[in-house]
């Protein structure tokens, strides 16, 4: 056998083993570990914290969009929900969360548009700051994944966002002032992988945070779950 045919035995043979690798290979949308801690999480999911070492290189790293194809999926569906009841929870009692809080590294974000009648909680995937507006403001901010812990934190007053919407999947774009604003620059920051800490002029530690939230953390938090330490750290 010649070099080239050689070479051409070579590619048959790897083209064979990518096809025959199951685990590795991608089945429909969302890559198996994400969908793992999509299913087997409960509805209030756990949620990432810098306290933990492994949870705070996630809360690091930058996420990527989601398809369409994902966007169209029960999988997205069931993220929507569970990070809108997490967000929500009694021990959290947060005005917005982003997907790496709950361990999926994809620009994925709920915020509570406290600008809209009736404060309703919206869910806005692909999201991205576009252009900041107006005036620098201090803003007081806290974290769900910095349990405790406030910070005051120059950010503008005003923010146009984009979007694309879960229904249509049309690209979105809307201008939003005020402290919803605040809230959309923390999310997008999460997407990016930075903290609110990153930016602050101060953070301490909130005795008042701390003692508003103990009777509910003691009530309904729970122990890392096993797998969420499983394949991928
Ligand atoms: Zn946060």
């Amino acid at each position: 056998m010649n070099a080239s045919k050689l070479l051409v035995a070579a590619t048959v043979a790897l083209a064979l083993t990518a096809a025959c690798a199951g685990p590795r290979k991608m089945q429909g949308p969302f890559e198996v570990w994400e969908r793992t801690v999509i299913t087997m999480n409960r509805d209030v999911m756990y949620v990432f914290v810098t306290d933990d070492y492994r949870d705070s290189v996630e809360l690091r790293r930058p996420c990527r969009d989601l398809s369409d194809e994902e966007l169209r999926s029960d999988l997205f569906d069931m993220l929507s929900r569970k990070m809108l009841t997490t967000v929500q929870a009694p021990q959290h009692g947060g005005v917005g969360i982003a997907a790496p809080q709950v361990g999926i590294l994809r620009r994925v974000v709920a915020v509570q548009r406290l600008d809209k009648e009736g404060e309703p909680f919206e869910i806005y995937p692909n999201l991205r700051i576009v252009e900041l507006l107006g005036d620098t403001v201090q803003s007081r901010e806290g974290c769900l994944s910095i349990p405790g812990k406030r910070g005051i934190v120059p950010r503008r007053e005003g923010a146009v966002i984009a979007w694309t919407d879960p229904k249509t999947l049309e690209p979105r774009q809307e201008e939003i002032h005020g402290f919803t604003a605040i809230i959309f620059q923390h999310e997008a920051d999460h997407l990016d992988g930075i903290l609110y800490i990153d930016r602050a002029d101060s953070v301490w530690i909130d005795q008042e945070w701390l003692d508003e939230r103990l009777p509910y953390a003691q009530a309904g938090d729970y122990d890392k779950p096993e797998w969420v330490n499983g394949p991928g750290y």
